[in-house]
């Protein structure tokens, strides 16, 4: 499997910088038409059960296609999104694109599993977001079960009570949510009690600590341990190793997701991982019992 996303070859460094003036200037006035063109490409990595190593739920993440030999990963375009206010756009395509994905795997008899929708920090102090998502999933027919939303750990920063109205309305809509990118930067543990959140993803730079040794097991797994004993369902991403994955078996992680199983994949590589759907009494058993 090669890159899918290739840089413009550049050979010096000022028209390096003058390609990517270019490039911004026009992204800004290229994004709506890219989402009415449908350029915008949901991918899917798939998490997976640390004990079982059975599929445990995705993740949904954009791609830009702006021709067809490129893909453009988000971390190039989405802080101009955000810079422009446009992100909000982008973050309800997507939740829509899942919506409708999510349905085709219904309709084609396969069982889905939970998928988690990244949702920027304007959308989340959105009180209109909730319903919004709320009607977008029963349109499909699709239940808020289904749908967890991931909000980044830097998003819950300060505006205390109209955070956590917007947070209940979310909640009340029947999403779980996730604080994304945890120990990325500096958390604080305090978010812990004062955000709600179902799920605590530990962010790649987080598990990575786990390399220095004694020490960084140590925080990593306290951490985990306290998130656990506030019932919060703990998933581990970016990770690579078997190591990796030992060492989270050991500290009872819920779920991981990373290339050691698989990177972001196209919806129809993703879709062939899902189960047939089977009576109601499995269905059950398989959406039951996802605490650790
Ligand atoms: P994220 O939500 O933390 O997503 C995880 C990122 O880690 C993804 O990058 C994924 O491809 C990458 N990753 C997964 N496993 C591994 C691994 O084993 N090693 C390494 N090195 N990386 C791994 P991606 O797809 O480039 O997305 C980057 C970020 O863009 C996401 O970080 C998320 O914050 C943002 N993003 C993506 N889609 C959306 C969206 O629809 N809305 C919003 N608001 N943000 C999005
Ligand atoms: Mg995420
Ligand atoms: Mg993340
Ligand atoms: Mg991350």
């Amino acid at each position: 499997t090669g890159r899918t996303y290739e840089k413009l070859p550049c050979a010096f460094y000022d028209e390096q910088i003058r390609t990517r003036q270019i490039t911004l200037k026009n992204m800004a006035d290229r994004l709506s038409p890219a989402m009415q063109n449908r350029e915008f490409v949901v991918y899917y990595q798939p998490k997976y059960s640390v004990a079982e190593e059975t599929l445990f739920g995705a993740e949904a993440l954009v791609r830009w296609r702006t021709n067809p030999q490129t893909l453009v990963p988000p971390g190039e375009f989405i802080p101009e999104f955000e810079r422009t206010g446009k992100i909000a756009e982008l973050d309800r395509y997507v939740f829509r694109q899942v919506c409708s994905d999510i349905r085709k795997w219904m309709d084609e008899g396969r069982e889905p599993a939970p998928v988690s929708v990244n949702l920027s920090r304007v959308n989340l102090l959105d009180f209109s977001i909730a319903e919004e998502y709320r009607a977008q999933a029963a349109k499909f027919g699709v239940p808020a079960g289904l749908l967890e939303l991931e909000v980044t750990e830097s998003a819950f920063a300060q505006d205390g009570p109209a955070l956590e109205a917007a947070m209940k309305k979310l909640t009340d809509a029947g999403f779980s949510l996730s604080i994304d990118d945890f120990g990325s930067d500096y958390s604080s543990l305090k978010m812990l009690y004062d955000v709600p959140a179902q799920t605590l993803k530990l962010d790649r730079e987080f598990l990575n600590g786990l390399n220095s040794g004694e020490r960084g097991r140590a925080v990593v797994s306290a951490v985990a341990g306290l998130a656990k004993k506030l019932h919060m369902t703990v998933v581990a991403e970016g990770v690579e190793t078997e190591e990796q994955l030992e060492f989270l078996k050991k500290i009872r992680c819920a779920a991981a997701q990373g290339y050691y199983f698989s990177p972001p994949v196209p919806e129809e590589q993703y879709a062939a991982l899902l189960p047939a759907a089977e009576k109601r009494a499995a269905h059950a058993d398989f959406y039951g019992n996802r605490e650790n």
